[in-house]
């Protein structure tokens, strides 16, 4: 998305493109997994056939879009990536999951070498 150098700095209500945009997860708390793979926003254990996507948590419960997450420091409190099922990644939005969890540091879909 290119950004939109006409708009006036001072009516937008965008973070600074430097910053990381993180986004709440709603989450229920209900459930109780059964099993170690579970969906980090409805808390429902994922069947091993059941798409899913992965999604890195902070400890207040935000997502870290994966294309900023090159530029988050982690904390010590942090979740770390956590699966979520196909389903809650699109009400989150699909944007802020991965297929794949990447290292601190590291851009989780690096662009391609070509
Ligand atoms: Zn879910």
């Amino acid at each position: 998305m290119p950004a939109d150098r006409g708009e006036p700095i001072a009516s937008s209500t965008d973070q600074a493109p430097t910053s990381v945009r993180t986004k709440f997860i709603d989450y229920d708390a209900r459930p109780r997994p059964k099993t170690n793979q579970w969906c980090v926003a409805c808390q429902r254990d994922l069947k091993p056939s059941q798409a899913r996507r992965y999604v890195y948590v902070t400890g207040d419960y935000q997502a870290v879009h994966p294309d900023d997450f090159a530029r988050w420091t982690p904390r010590d409190k942090d979740f770390s990536w956590r699966l979520i099922g196909n389903a809650c990644a699109r009400k989150l939005g699909m944007e802020w999951t991965t297929d794949a969890p990447a290292r601190p540091g590291v851009s989780p879909a690096p662009p391609n070498a070509t």
